[in-house]
């Protein structure tokens, strides 16, 4: 996989003169609500395979191999967010959508092209509890590292247009455009291993860490590297999934889970 790390905070490419207690966090869950993206990216992939076999139908080359025309039911947001946070698989999300299964490929592949459109980025939002506990962190003077799967240069401008830059210390991203849709654990594990790696290189302390997350692949990557993981029930799985993963902390959000996890190595000490 190709991974890539962007520095942004002020002095984070240089040798630190008192090192830092490092917290890595995902992007998309903890600090981002993508559930308008995603919920908008599913209806245009269902308009899109409807006018594409209407198309076709028109052209004497019709998709389907019955007669009947499509009779899509597109799910409500909340009845779609439920199912994604239940891990239920695509494939049955469109069927119950109306889709026939011989066309959830296209619709799949429509999916996959759009979800990082611009005009589908647009719908992305800061988690209302997010800021508060950016700040936090940095008034408790933690470095905080994001690792995720989206492309850091999405994370850049989505930081800067919230003017959030300031409170993050290094993102490490994938440059695959498509990895964050994919959210493969293996990938989020390489990238998490990079990022332990360069944070101790840097002098900061990684001891004691957390990963913090949303879904099975953070759970599993900070498990995998020996963290601590704090699981987010404010993303796209829910606090019964969560629950089966057994990370060390479910929290309902960044800021719950943030005042948790800064105190917690000084009890520890105490
Ligand atoms: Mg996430």
């Amino acid at each position: 996989m190709t991974a890539c790390n962007v520095s942004i905070g002020q002095f984070s490419s240089v040798q630190p003169a008192t090192p830092k207690r490092v917290i890595f966090c995902d992007f998309d869950g903890p600090i981002v609500d993508v559930s308008e993206r995603y919920y908008q990216t599913y209806l245009k992939g269902l308009l899109a395979v409807e006018l594409a076999a209407e198309l076709a139908t028109a052209q004497g080359q019709p998709l389907l191999a019955r007669e009947q025309g499509l009779n899509l039911k597109p799910l409500s947001k909340a009845q779609f967010w439920r199912m994604k946070q239940n891990r239920v698989a695509d494939l049955e999300i469109a069927m119950r959508s109306g889709l026939p299964a011989e066309l959830f490929d296209p619709f799949m592949q429509q999916v996959k092209r759009i979800v990082n459109h611009p005009n589908l980025l647009r719908w992305d939002s800061l988690q209302p509890a997010a800021l508060g506990a950016l700040h936090y962190f940095k008034q408790r003077n933690i470095r905080l590292v994001l690792v995720t799967l989206r492309h850091p240069r999405q994370v850049q401008a989505f930081l800067r247009s919230q003017g959030l830059e300031p409170l993050i210390d290094e993102v490490f991203g994938a440059l695959d455009m498509n990895a964050a849709h994919a959210n493969r654990v293996d990938h989020k594990c390489e990238l998490l291993m990079q990022a332990i790696a360069q944070q101790k290189d840097l002098g900061h302390l990684t001891q004691n860490s957390w990963m913090i997350g949303d879904t099975e692949a953070d759970v599993r990557a900070g498990q995998l590297m020996g963290l601590s993981t704090a699981a987010l029930c404010c993303g796209v799985r829910s606090k019964t999934y969560l629950q089966t993963l057994s990370p060390s902390k479910v929290y309902g959000c960044l800021m719950t889970a943030a005042l948790d996890v800064v105190k917690m190595p000084l009890l520890q000490a105490a």
